[in-house]
C-alpha cells in the first residue's frame, strides 16, 4: 500500500514540476483555428496534374510508398494518376520523381470530405485544385522565439 502511496505522490509530483516548467517557461501557443491560422514557412498540400504533360510513365504510381496512386485509363487511350488522399501521406515523392513536372505541388491543406469516396481523386478531379470554403475571416499568424521563447505574431 505505501509503494502504491509512493507512486501516487511522485506522480502528482512530477506532473506539478511540468505545470510549473510551462508556466516559468512556456513551449505551447494555442493558435484559435479557425479564427487564427498559422503560417508555415514550406507547406507540402494537394497535388495538381497537368494531364497535357502526362506521358503516363507510372513513375509516380511506382514510388508512392503507401500505393495512393491509381493509373486511369482515358477515353485517348492513356493513363494517368489519380490520387486517393485517405492513402495519401503528402511525401510529394510523387512529384519530386515525375519527368516531366505534370504533378505540382500547392500550399493547399484545408481539406475535408464527408465521405471516404469522396478522397478518391481521379486525373479528371486532379486537373481542377480543391476551392477552400473559408466561413471566418481568419487572422494569418507565425510562431516566432524571442530571447528562447515562443511568441504568437500576426502575419500582414
Ligand atoms: S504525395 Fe506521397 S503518398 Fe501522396 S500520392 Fe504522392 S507519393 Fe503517394
Ligand atoms: S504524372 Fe509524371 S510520373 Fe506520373 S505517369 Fe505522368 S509523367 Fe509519369
Amino acid at each position: 500500500m505505501s509503494g502504491k502511496l509512493g507512486y501516487i505522490v511522485k506522480a502528482t509530483l512530477d506532473a506539478l514540476a511540468v505545470a510549473a516548467r510551462n508556466f516559468a517557461k512556456p513551449e505551447r501557443i494555442t493558435v484559435f483555428y479557425p479564427y487564427e491560422k498559422l503560417e508555415y514557412g514550406r507547406m507540402r498540400g494537394w497535388i495538381g496534374l497537368w494531364t497535357e504533360k502526362c506521358t503516363s510513365c507510372m513513375l509516380c504510381a511506382r514510388i508512392c510508398p503507401t500505393n495512393a496512386i491509381k493509373m486511369y485509363m482515358e477515353p485517348n487511350g492513356k493513363r494517368y494518376p489519380g490520387i486517393d488522399y485517405g492513402r495519401c501521406i503528402m511525401c510529394h515523392f510523387c512529384i519530386d520523381v515525375c519527368p516531366t513536372d505534370a504533378l505540382y505541388p500547392t500550399d493547399i491543406k484545408e481539406l475535408a470530405w464527408y465521405d471516404y469516396k469522396e478522397m478518391i481523386y481521379t486525373p479528371d478531379m486532379e486537373r481542377e485544385p480543391p476551392k477552400i470554403h473559408s466561413p471566418y475571416k481568419a487572422v494569418k499568424v507565425a510562431i516566432k522565439y524571442v530571447g528562447g521563447l515562443p511568441r504568437k505574431v500576426r502575419v500582414q
